[in-house]
């Protein structure tokens, strides 16, 4: 009587936690996964075709690894609340009319539509990242490596990629493009979060290469390594765009010479020398000044 009791307890006990660890521990694993096909890619390509030189366990890269899993979990945490209220306002304040007519959009045309509002959201955000101090206390962690590679792509503060995120997203929602779970809508900004991250791995990379013409077309590393650049108030905040530089010549802000590179990246200012300080200073009402140096990735 007394083992088949504990037996029930065993059982009810391992239900338990697999209802509610499964799901992260599979998100876990899939993160885990994809970093190491990342490297598969990324740690040869800087190798062989390395703008600068790299070690690939240099300074930092413990910091850079946090910040993978961080930037990877957080967002979606802290985004399916507030979109899938905005997506509801939207739905109750907009003429049923409009929101129908959208969903009768040809798939190619949302998309194309979703992207081209997707990238100005996410321009605008980002740039404001910059201009607002306030803000841009959360984005200097991003700016703060004096070299790139891949993985500093996913270096950012959690409020920085919530906002800029929410900046692109938020038009799509609004206008009935990214509804949550309602079939293809919700998959339109999935899609253009991934092509988005995907190619945010590329365009840190450490490497030297150049794309001529196709540069003008979409995001390339030499068009992004620029938007890092500390050499000089003429070259620094310039291409904001994630994907389309198109946007970055639209609004004025578009730096891609043809066979110039950057020569520094970075910033001035000094951030946090932990992973906690970096998370937490922001919040602070004044950053201190008698930090360490800023980078550790270097
Ligand atoms: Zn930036
Ligand atoms: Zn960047």
């Amino acid at each position: 009587m007394c083992l088949s009791r504990l037996a029930c307890v065993l059982m009810n006990l391992l239900s338990y936690l697999y209802a509610h660890m499964a799901a992260p521990l599979i998100q876990l694993i899939r993160l885990v996964i994809w970093l190491v096909l990342l490297s598969a890619v990324f740690v040869p390509l800087e190798r062989l075709f390395g703008l600068r030189p790299r070690e690939i366990f240099r300074k930092g890269v413990g910091t850079d690894l946090v910040y993978y899993f961080l930037s990877s979990l957080a967002p979606g945490l802290c985004m399916s609340l507030p979109l899938a209220a905005v997506a509801w306002s939207a739905h109750r304040l907009l003429p049923a009319g409009f929101l129908g007519a959208v969903a009768h959009w040809p798939l190619s045309f949302r998309i194309a539509t979703s992207l081209l509002l997707g990238e100005i959201g996410f321009y605008w955000g980002h740039r404001w990242s910059h201009e607002i101090p306030w803000l841009w206390r959360f984005h200097a962690v991003h700016h703060s490596p004096e070299h790139l590679d891949f993985l500093v792509n996913t270096r950012a503060h959690p409020v920085d990629m919530v906002f800029t995120r929410m900046c692109g997203l938020v038009p799509l929602y609004v206008l009935g493009l990214g509804a949550p779970a309602r079939g293809s809508a919700s998959l339109i900004p999935v899609l253009i979060v991934l092509a988005g991250t995907v190619l945010g791995f590329f365009i840190h990379a450490n490497v030297r290469w150049r794309f001529g013409a196709l540069e003008q077309v979409i995001a390339t590393p030499a068009f992004h390594h620029w938007h890092h650049s500390n050499d000089g108030p003429d070259v620094i905040n310039k291409n904001y765009a994630p994907m389309l530089p198109v946007i970055d010549r639209l609004f004025g802000t578009l730096h891609l010479p043809a066979r110039e590179q950057t020569r520094t990246y970075g910033i001035d200012q000094t951030i946090g020398p932990t992973i906690v300080s970096q998370l937490v200073d922001p919040f602070l009402p004044e950053r201190r000044s008698t930090e360490p140096a800023a980078d550790e990735t270097a």
